[in-house]
């Protein structure tokens, strides 16, 4: 699908909402009247009155997401008046009555002037649309011109193994033609002749087809200064040579290329009111990150567990229980402290409890926020606290879950999966002769196949599976939802393809392997169960020959 039709899907999605939404608008009002009289035929206390702020509370907020202006404006002021009563707890006397009948009786009139599509209206429609623009997905296209050595399908299919996207060229025009059209991430001139000789003004105008540079790559037999030179007068970004550190190589791609785009952020939006939360949860998804929903405050605890929000966005108010008394609860769990909650106000909601809330490190956007200004603010505070959590969590070499977090996940992962009655498999790896790698190339070439192997696992597994380095040469996965049968052809497969990667010292080239013991759910319970026989299944592999991987029934 190109991304021209997805944006189109979105504002389609968006734009029904809201048509929707806009249609319900008399109903939400009646809801509103109804209520208004209920209270008037009651006892009048100020506290009686605050069902009926909470009703006008979300159509502020609805309408101030939808830009439904006419309604919004009445919308607002009576929220603001119903706030100020309930803040002084005033007796309401035939004043505040009036006033409120004529705020109720102004609301009945907007929202037919809403209904009513005018020239106004439609400029009104064409603004909210204009609102979400476009995102693109960052593409990992490498393209290689070969050599005439034939070098590069080894070459090729070392980089595939990384997870980039990579075509092969055997001359310079079709490559320049291919790049016109579509413009890769980097560019790899595999060459046998001396850079000397090659014309370094055709290599800088390939480098500057497009706004944005292509960074170029040169490997080469040569090593000398003057040819060195010479590729960076063609533009070049680097020099490798020949025979190529492929884990060097590949640390240059991730760094010259655009990043991969981050794993999705998960939001979890929590409203009762279903058309707010389905508008916040649409804007997140175009956004390119994942949501779900809740509009039953009272299961929340259910999709926490299940969907490991790194950030919550929740509705003020709520017909169960207020956001705050939501988020005091969430926070009496240790697994959750440190999730930010974003709470959406609206305007009116200016006062002395949220400045409180606010020392509490939550935070506070209002609905009539723009979306973008929403998505920022959302992707800002989620980034923080993925930072922030990792310092905790994650081993600084890999990157990957520490010793404990990856035990923590297990017993997590294994309460979801018994809950959910589904399979989950576990592994424990370790690189066979490990001490012998050391002692032969050094600890830093060591430290480079421990690197080599993370990355192999991330680019391979799914991003369901969890992994994590145990302790030193040794790595964990948890695979959620998978039999252990077939999570042990995916990890053996992982097993081969690391086998055969070239690993490299100084110009020198040797190969490195892993053994894993694997066992699974339902087959084995209790997380300390689990870890004991995957040990000893890893312990097996290793007394049997290495290089292999031994499934544990038990
Ligand atoms: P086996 O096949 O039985 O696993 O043999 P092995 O040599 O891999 O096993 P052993 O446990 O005896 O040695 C592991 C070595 O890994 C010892 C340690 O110095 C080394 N090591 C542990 N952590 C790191 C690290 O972060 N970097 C490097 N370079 N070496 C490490
Ligand atoms: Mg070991
Ligand atoms: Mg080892």
């Amino acid at each position: 699908m190109s991304s021209e039709s997805i944006i189109s899907k979105f504002e389609k999605q968006i734009n029904e909402l809201r048509s929707e939404y806009r249609e319900r608008i008399p109903e939400k009002i009646s809801e509103i009247e109804s209520e208004w009289n209920d209270f008037k035929t009651g006892n009048k206390k100020w506290d009686g009155i605050t069902p009926l702020y909470f009703l006008t509370h979300k159509l502020t907020g609805l309408t101030a997401s939808f830009q439904l202006n006419e309604v919004h404006e009445t919308a607002n002021i009576l929220e603001s008046y119903l706030q100020y009563l309930i803040e002084n707890k005033s007796s309401l006397n035939d004043i505040h009555f009036s006033k409120i009948d004529d705020l109720i009786t102004e609301l009945k009139s907007r929202a037919v002037t809403c209904l009513n599509q005018n020239a106004e209206s439609e400029k009104q429609d064409e603004r909210f649309l204009k609102q979400f623009s476009p995102s693109s997905s960052p593409k990992k296209l490498i393209y290689i011109l070969e050599s005439d050595q034939g070098l590069s399908e080894d070459l090729n299919h070392q980089i595939a193994f990384f997870g980039y996207n990579v075509q092969n060229f055997s001359d310079f025009n079709s490559l320049r033609n291919e790049s016109i059209i579509s413009s890769p991430s980097a560019i790899i001139f595999d060459i046998t002749s001396r850079p000397k000789s090659i014309d370094s003004g055709k290599i800088l105008e390939l480098k500057n087809l497009h706004e944005i540079p292509i960074p170029i790559i040169f490997i080469s037999a040569y090593a000398e200064l003057t040819d060195r030179l010479h590729s960076v007068r063609a533009g070049s970004d680097a020099y490798f040579n020949n025979p190529v550190d492929i884990t060097k190589l590949i640390d240059k791609l991730d760094s010259l290329t655009v990043r991969p785009a981050p794993d999705p952020f998960r939001i979890m939006v929590i409203d009762d009111e279903i058309f707010q939360a389905a508008y916040n949860s649409l804007l997140l998804q175009q956004a390119g990150m994942i949501s779900a929903v809740v509009s039953d405050p009272l299961r929340v605890m259910e999709t926490l567990i299940d969907f490991r929000p790194e950030l919550i966005l929740m509705a003020m108010y709520m017909k169960e229980c207020s956001g705050m008394e939501l988020a005091s609860v969430i926070r009496q769990q240790d697994a959750y402290i440190g999730v930010p909650i974003v709470f959406l106000a609206t305007d009116a909601n200016r006062n002395k409890e949220m400045e409180v809330m606010r020392q509490g490190g939550d935070d506070f956007l209002t609905k009539s926020i723009l979306p973008e200004d929403l998505i920022s603010s959302i992707i800002l505070r989620a980034e923080r606290s993925r930072i922030l959590g990792s310092f905790m969590q994650r081993d600084s070499l890999t990157g990957l879950f520490n010793h404990t977090k990856i035990k923590e996940q297990l017993m997590i992962e294994l309460t979801r999966t018994k809950r959910q009655g589904g399979n989950l498999a576990f592994a424990m790896l370790d690189i066979d002769s490990f001490k012998s790698v050391n002692d032969t190339y050094g600890h830093l070439t060591g430290d480079r196949v421990i690197k080599n192997l993370s990355r192999l696992l991330m680019q391979r597994l799914r991003k369901t599976d969890i992994i994590g380095r145990y302790g030193g040469e040794e790595f964990a996965i948890i695979f959620t939802d998978t039999k252990v049968n077939n999570a042990f052809k995916v990890l053996d497969e992982i097993r081969k393809s690391f086998a055969s990667i070239h690993q490299q010292s100084e110009g020198i080239s040797f190969s490195a392997s892993f053994s894993f013991g694997i066992c699974g759910y339902p087959e084995t319970d209790g997380a300390g169960k689990i870890n004991e026989i995957a040990d000893r299944a890893l312990y097996e592999a290793k007394r049997s020959g290495r290089n292999r991987g031994v499934l544990s029934s038990k």
